[in-house]
């Protein structure tokens, strides 16, 4: 049996799910895979300028009691597996008063992730030069760590994916590690972008590495998976070329619980 705890799965409650949480439970029970966080997308992010189109994405976010009822039954019938809850929230700082209220529900886990930037959503910069639109990408994401109210911050370097030079000034990649790890906010390996001809996941080492440089000490991985064939993807590949002194684990309660990998 293996001890992988997945902090980064999207079920049919995300809009671009395709699996249920029930699917999940099914391959984990089948290959002992041990936790399964529902980190569901929430985002209010409604205007892409570049596409001259302006989204109702409120409308696309979870009924979270429906979220918790089918979470609680799948807890019931699959109790050796541990099933946390969690949420992917767009941007936080940009809504405040929304994610107030998703905070207050008990959620196991906030992920935060930035998806729109550049006036539009991923993939593409629209008319911006990559510099401005990798600017511009860091730029939110250090407001919105500055805000805080989240355990985690996903796939540091997301859009990497979509342009072929992808380079972070060494100052703002330290400031805004820096400035997670004064505010214990866990950096996430995401191992996605490994479905991709990419032989790194998200952040790329040398990124995870500068983590441990500047003092982080505990991370979570996640699949990001939206089909359930794709649980706990790659772990196998990425565990092993972690940093040695580097604490896996997951959020139960908000609380991080340190686990060993077999
Ligand atoms: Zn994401
Ligand atoms: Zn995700």
């Amino acid at each position: 049996m293996n001890a992988f705890f997945d902090m980064h799965v999207h079920s049919k409650f995300s809009i671009d799910g395709v699996s249920t949480m029930e699917d999940y439970c099914l391959i984990a029970e089948k290959s002992g895979i041990r936790a399964i966080c529902f980190t569901e997308h929430v985002d209010f992010n409604s205007e892409e300028k570049n596409l001259s189109i302006v989204k109702d994405n409120r409308k696309q976010n979870f009924v979270v009691e429906d979220y918790f009822s089918e979470l609680n039954r799948l807890r019931e019938k699959y109790s050796s597996i541990i099933l946390l809850s969690g949420i992917e929230f767009s941007e936080p700082n940009m809504f405040p008063d929304e994610f107030a209220l998703y905070s207050s529900y008990p959620f196991d886990c906030i992920t935060a992730g930035i998806h729109h930037c550049y006036n539009s959503v991923f993939p593409g910069a629209g008319n911006l030069s990559v510099s401005k639109a990798i600017h511009e990408y860091y730029q939110i994401m250090q407001k919105a760590i500055e805000f805080g109210g989240f355990q985690v911050m996903a796939h540091l370097d997301f859009p990497k994916l979509f342009f072929d030079k992808w380079i972070i000034n060494n100052d703002v990649l330290d400031t805004i590690l820096s400035t997670m790890i004064n505010k214990n906010i866990l950096l996430e390996v995401n191992t996605s972008s490994l479905n991709n001809p990419c032989d790194e996941p998200m952040p790329s080492y040398f990124i995870i590495n500068r983590y441990v440089e500047l003092g982080g000490n505990k991370i979570v991985i996640g699949s990001d998976a939206h089909s359930s064939d794709r649980l706990a993807n790659h772990f196998k590949d990425v565990i092993p070329r972690l940093p040695n002194c580097i604490q896996i684990g997951y959020f139960r309660e908000k609380e991080f619980i340190p686990v060993i990998i077999n």
